[in-house]
């Protein structure tokens, strides 16, 4: 029997239901309870966030980095234009010109040597994104924003348990750096809730006003907390947290982060080394992992010579009932963006955009199946 395989499954740890039932059957359904508690604590404590708030999406926790820190019209925000729209809307809607910079040469994440010559006046925060996990240069991009006054927010969407080691030798996690951090649990993800996401707040002036602006600008939390005797409307706000639900289910996948990271990893690994030679003669480029970075396998990808050979990559494995996909196309060029852009060129990240293929890479899968793939790959 030919067997399918999916770009993506979604792996349950086979507690989620467990801890849904929990959830629902104490009574406790909306935001802010036991499992929101538990998960908030463990990144906290696992990878030295200041302080951790959950959100219903990565895309919302981008929009409550945007609100605190008063992005308004006329703002300029540095980002890559090889990115997903989330990091690009949250300043947007904000009413920020968005300033795209290109990807690197050798990796997809925004060239850093790169953002220098971008920044004026008027701008107030650059925007990393760690394509596939892998760390963006952090300590160019916090010197630029030192020397500059600018802030950082790092889309860490899919950094979860990745590290950058900078010049003094220390290793931190990715999204322990910027000032703000975003994080996505979308079911695309490595730890996993449906839709989810949450913001990592590093900087210390934004710690009470974040919490403010996650309960629709009411100081509700610090009521509960017994700080305050009457909680009422403070400031601007929004519904950013998601219900004891899906924070219920995300504990379930937290249990088992070590297990599920180590399974992918031997995935990505097992890719790159059926690879290395055959790649090679074929003029395409594997993924490149700087020494500053680790890899967290939320990804792999490879980068073909061209647009045809990706698209004939692409149908030769969906011939065999295996679904490889590309990814961005630069925001840049988008339809909604491309006259307010301009005619500047970024021409590492239009190469992304044409030639990038990403491979199945889920924890379910088995040795077995990446050997099928491989040998469907590297077949005339
Ligand atoms: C997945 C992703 C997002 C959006 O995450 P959601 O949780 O779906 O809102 C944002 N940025 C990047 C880089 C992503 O990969």
């Amino acid at each position: 029997m030919e067997r399918i395989i999916p770009f993506n499954r979604p792996y349950l740890t086979g507690k989620e239901a467990h801890y849904v039932y929990d959830a629902v059957y104490t009574g406790k359904l909306s935001g802010n309870g036991k499992y929101t508690h538990l998960c908030q604590d463990f990144f906290k404590e696992k990878y030295g966030f200041g302080k951790c708030l959950l959100t219903t999406s990565c895309t919302d926790a981008l929009e409550m980095a945007a609100l605190l820190l008063n992005i308004k019209s006329g703002d300029e925000v540095i980002l890559p234009s090889y990115t997903f729209v989330s990091t690009a809307n949250a300043f947007v809607l904000r009413g920020a010109k968005l300033v795209f910079v290109d990807s690197r040469e050798d990796h997809p994440g925004m060239d850093e040597n790169k953002i220098e010559e971008l920044i004026t006046e008027k701008t107030r925060a650059i925007v990393p994104v760690h394509y596939a996990g892998v760390a963006c240069d952090m300590d160019k991009i916090m010197a630029l924003a030192e020397k500059y006054g600018l802030y950082v927010v790092e889309d860490a969407a899919q950094a979860i348990d990745s590290y950058y080691t900078g010049k003094d030798g220390v290793k931190k996690a990715l999204g322990s750096i910027g000032h703000l951090a975003a994080f996505s649990f979308h079911e695309t993800k490595n730890i996993i809730s449906g839709e989810g996401g949450m913001l990592a707040i590093n900087d210390p002036d934004f710690m009470d006003r974040a919490e403010i602006l996650w309960e629709k600008g009411t100081n509700r939390s610090a009521f509960f907390r017994g700080e305050v005797d009457k909680y009422g409307w403070v400031d601007v706000g929004s519904s950013f947290l998601p219900s004891e639900i899906i924070a219920a289910f995300l504990w379930a996948q937290l249990e088992n982060l070590e297990e599920i990271q180590k399974k992918r990893i031997e995935h990505w690994n097992q890719y790159f080394e059926g690879l290395n030679d055959w790649i090679r003669e074929q003029g395409m480029n594997l993924p490149y992992i700087p020494s500053y970075a680790t890899n967290n396998a939320h990804m792999f990808y490879i980068v073909c010579e061209s647009g045809a050979q990706r698209d004939f990559i692409i149908k030769k494995l969906k011939k065999r009932k295996i679904h490889s996909v590309f990814h961005y196309l630069s925001l840049h060029k988008s339809p909604f963006y491309k006259g307010i852009h301009g005619s500047r060129e970024l021409i590492h990240s239009d190469t992304y955009s044409d030639h990038l293929i990403r491979l199945p890479l889920f924890f379910q899968l088995t040795k077995d199946d990446i050997e099928y793939i491989l040998k469907v790959l590297k077949s005339k």
